[in-house]
C-alpha cells in the first residue's frame, strides 16, 4: 500500500512542474492590434491564460522560460483546413478506402504538425471522408481533452453540397451509381428540407461552423469552375438554421454569381472567392463578410499532374484568384488567413501568410489576418492577441516579423493554452 503510494507520488512529480505560473522572457512581443513591437517582453501565464505583461514586479513562485533573441506573437490561426486529408499516399482515393477511425488518426497526425508550426487554432471546413461519424468534431474533442497534441479545432463536420456537386464525395473516385449514395447526414442535399436536415445533423453532432458549396470547384465535374450549385432557397435555409444556433456559415465559392448569391443568403465568409467583381467586393464590405482566399496553394500545385480538364480549370482560376485578392485587400475587405491544407501541406501553413504579402498586404496585415481577423471570424474575443485575461496561445519567432515575414515559417517555440508544446526549457 505504502509502496504504491510512493510510486504514484513519483509519477506526480513531473506533472506538477507545470503547475507554477510561467514567466516568458523574450526580447520583444508584437501587439498585433496596434502593430507596435514592444521591448522587452515579459509575459506571465497561469491556468491557461495570460495574467500580466511587462509588470514591474513578479511573484517569487514562477518558473522562468528564457527565450533570448526571440519575438513573441499570438498563436497563429488557419481558417481553412481539411485535417483528414493529405497526399502522403499520393492518392485522393483514401477518402473512400479509409475508415472513419483511420481518418481520425490521420487527422490527429496532421493536427500535431499544424500545432508544431505555430498554429494554435484551426477551422476545419469539412471532413472529406464520407463516414457517418463527424471526424473533425471527434478530433476537436480529443484536442480539448488533451488526449492529442493539436490546435483548438473548430469543426464543420460534413460539407453541405448538392447531389452530384463539389462536396458529394461519392463522386470522388468516379464510383458507379449505387456504389455510394449519400444523403443529408453526409451533407448531400436536394432541396431546402434536406438542407435544414443536413445542417441540424452536423450541429447535433458537434459542428461549430457550417460549410456549404455555393459553386463548383477545380476538382468537381463541371466544365466551369465557377458554376453555381446550391440554390438560393437551400442556402437561405441553411443560414437561417445555423444562425439560430449562433453558428456561422462558410461558403466555398469561386464564380462571381455564386459568391454574390451566398453573400445575399447571409453567409459569414466566402472561401476562395476567386472571381470577385466590384459589386461582390462592395457587398462583402457592406455586410461585413470575410474573405478566406486560400491563395498560396496555386504556387505549390503541380499542374502537370492534373488531368487535362482540371488543369485547364486551375490555369483559368489562378490569375483571377490573385487579382481578386489584391482588389479585396485594396478595398478593405476583412481577409482571414486560410490555406486549404493539405493543398498547402499541413505544417507549412505559414506559406500562405507570406503569399498574402505578395498580393498587397503589409507584414502586419498578414499577421493580423492570421490572428485578430481570424478571431473575429470565429466570434472569439479572447483569442488572437497577447493581452491579460486572454488565452495563453503564444509562439516565438527568431526575427522581427514586421521586417522579415518569412520568420513565421519556422517557429521554434509554441505554447497552447498555457502549455509549452514545442521548444520548452531543457
Ligand atoms: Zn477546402
Amino acid at each position: 500500500m505504502y509502496r504504491a503510494f510512493a510510486l504514484i507520488c513519483l509519477l506526480c512529480l513531473p506533472l506538477n512542474v507545470g503547475a507554477e505560473p510561467l514567466l516568458l522572457k523574450a526580447d520583444a512581443y508584437l501587439d498585433v492590434a496596434s502593430g507596435k513591437l514592444v521591448k522587452p517582453a515579459e509575459i506571465l501565464v497561469d491556468n491557461g491564460r495570460i495574467v500580466a505583461i511587462n509588470q514591474d514586479q513578479w511573484p517569487d513562485q514562477v518558473d522562468v522560460v528564457a527565450l533570448p533573441g526571440k519575438t513573441l506573437l499570438p498563436g497563429l490561426m488557419d481558417m481553412h483546413v481539411h485535417l483528414d486529408l493529405d497526399f502522403e499516399t499520393g492518392d485522393f482515393g483514401i477518402v473512400v478506402t479509409e475508415s472513419g477511425a483511420e481518418a481520425a488518426l490521420r487527422s490527429a497526425k496532421n493536427a500535431e504538425r499544424t500545432l508544431m508550426a505555430g498554429f494554435t487554432t484551426v477551422r476545419n471546413v469539412g471532413q472529406v471522408h464520407p463516414s457517418l461519424d463527424l471526424i473533425d468534431a471527434a478530433v476537436a474533442h480529443a484536442a480539448e481533452q488533451g488526449w492529442i497534441r493539436a490546435p483548438r479545432i473548430i469543426p464543420a463536420g460534413h460539407m453541405i453540397s448538392i447531389l452530384g456537386g463539389h462536396g458529394d464525395l461519392a463522386m470522388a473516385e468516379g464510383l458507379a451509381e449505387g456504389r455510394l449514395e449519400l444523403g443529408p447526414e453526409y451533407g448531400v442535399v436536394s432541396g431546402a428540407a434536406d438542407a435544414i436536415k443536413a445542417t441540424r445533423f452536423q450541429i447535433k453532432h458537434g459542428a461549430k461552423v457550417i460549410k456549404i458549396h455555393a459553386t463548383a470547384g477545380v476538382m468537381s465535374l463541371e466544365a466551369s469552375v465557377g458554376a453555381r450549385q446550391l440554390s438560393d432557397a437551400e442556402m437561405v435555409a441553411i443560414v437561417e438554421e445555423a444562425e439560430r444556433h449562433e453558428i456561422p456559415v462558410a461558403a466555398h465559392a469561386h464564380g462571381t454569381e455564386g459568391i454574390k448569391a451566398a453573400i445575399r443568403a447571409g453567409v459569414s465568409s466566402i472561401e476562395h472567392g476567386s472571381m470577385l467583381d466590384a459589386e461582390a467586393i462592395q457587398l462583402m464590405i457592406d455586410r461585413g463578410v470575410f474573405l478566406v482566399p486560400t491563395n498560396g496553394l496555386m504556387d505549390l500545385i503541380n499542374l502537370d499532374l492534373l488531368p487535362a480538364q482540371k488543369r485547364a480549370k486551375a490555369e483559368f482560376v489562378s490569375p483571377r484568384m490573385n487579382q481578386s485578392l489584391s482588389a479585396a485587400i485594396k478595398a478593405g475587405v476583412k481577409v482571414a488567413m486560410g490555406t486549404d491544407a493539405p493543398l498547402i501541406p499541413h505544417g507549412q501553413n505559414a506559406f500562405e501568410i507570406v503569399k498574402m504579402t505578395e498580393r498587397g498586404m503589409s507584414p502586419l496585415q498578414a499577421i493580423q489576418s492570421a490572428t485578430t481577423v481570424s478571431a473575429a471570424l470565429l466570434r472569439m474575443d479572447d483569442l488572437g492577441q497577447l493581452k491579460p485575461g486572454w488565452h495563453a496561445d503564444i509562439i516565438a519567432v527568431d526575427a522581427n516579423p514586421l521586417e522579415d515575414i518569412r520568420t513565421v515559417q519556422s517557429v521554434p517555440f509554441v505554447m497552447k493554452g498555457g502549455e509549452i508544446v514545442k521548444g520548452g526549457p531543457g
